[in-house]
């Protein structure tokens, strides 16, 4: 488990977690591990935490190409995934805030937190997240699942959207579900949240009750969408994915009405 505390300056090495410039993660050896202990880590690295009580760090190698990150979220634990999320998502936030965005003068990168500094102008930025909501609307044991033009063929989700600025969270999963399927929501309730680190999104995932069946679909997000009942699934998103741990769980839960 990723402890989150920064070990100081005067660790030199640990665990270390390696990233191809696109996100790929390198197997560490021959049994499917990704962290390999180095001393000392290379100068670039970003140290993350502890992990299992020895410091981690990760660091971003060019010209290389290793097994994508969402190939591995779908075969780590959960923790495992944690780490993979930070480590994808404090990297690319240190590549693309390296001058800062009021003065344009570079900025440093402080030890103690995930912070950059513009000695400048005072500016101090951190990593970005992007709330998402992600909504399974129910009505009775049904399900609404809807298919984006992004999906592979035949697939089908629950609704997502980002919140936006001085939005609630609860008035934004009414707004995305009437948006994107025309449907009126009744009871909103949190289910749990998971981060989703492409680029940098934290999904908070929500069972939202239909007041009535009827879909209008708005054609641009959403190319089709319908009521399934638990029996009779389309193809659904993977296992790991806050998506589908929605639909799993509500059909656990009408199953044994
Ligand atoms: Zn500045």
């Amino acid at each position: 488990m990723l402890r989150r505390e920064m070990p100081p300056a005067t660790v030199s090495g640990g665990w270390l977690l390696r990233l191809d410039s696109a996100g790929g993660v390198a197997p560490a050896d021959d049994d499917g591990a990704m962290l390999s202990r180095v001393d000392p880590w290379p100068e670039s690295a970003m140290r993350l935490g502890y992990w299992s009580e020895v410091p981690v760090a990760v660091s971003v190698e060019e010209g290389q190409e290793w097994p994508p990150a969402r190939e591995w979220l779908a075969q780590v634990s959960s923790a495992e995934s944690e780490l993979i999320a930070t480590a994808l998502q404090v990297t690319r936030w240190a590549r693309d805030h390296r001058f800062c965005g009021r003065c344009g003068h570079a900025m440093r990168r402080l030890g103690h937190e995930f912070a950059m500094h513009c000695d400048h102008c005072g500016l101090r930025s951190y990593p970005r997240i992007s709330p998402c909501i992600i909504t399974l609307v129910t009505h009775g044991k049904d399900m609404l699942l809807a298919r984006s033009p992004r999906f592979p063929p035949q697939r089908y989700s629950t609704l997502a959207g980002f919140i936006e600025p001085g939005e609630a969270v609860e008035a934004a999963v009414r707004r995305e579900v009437m948006e994107e399927v025309g449907v009126d929501v009744g009871r909103v309730s949190f289910f749990k949240s998971q981060s989703w680190p492409f680029p940098h999104s934290l999904m908070m995932g929500f069972f939202a009750e239909a007041a009535s069946r009827r879909i209008r679909i708005d054609g641009e997000e959403i190319v089709d969408a319908a009521w399934f009942s638990p029996d009779n699934l389309p193809q659904l998103p993977p296992v790991y994915s806050i998506s589908r741990q929605l639909i799993e769980t509500h059909r656990g839960a009408v199953a044994v009405r």
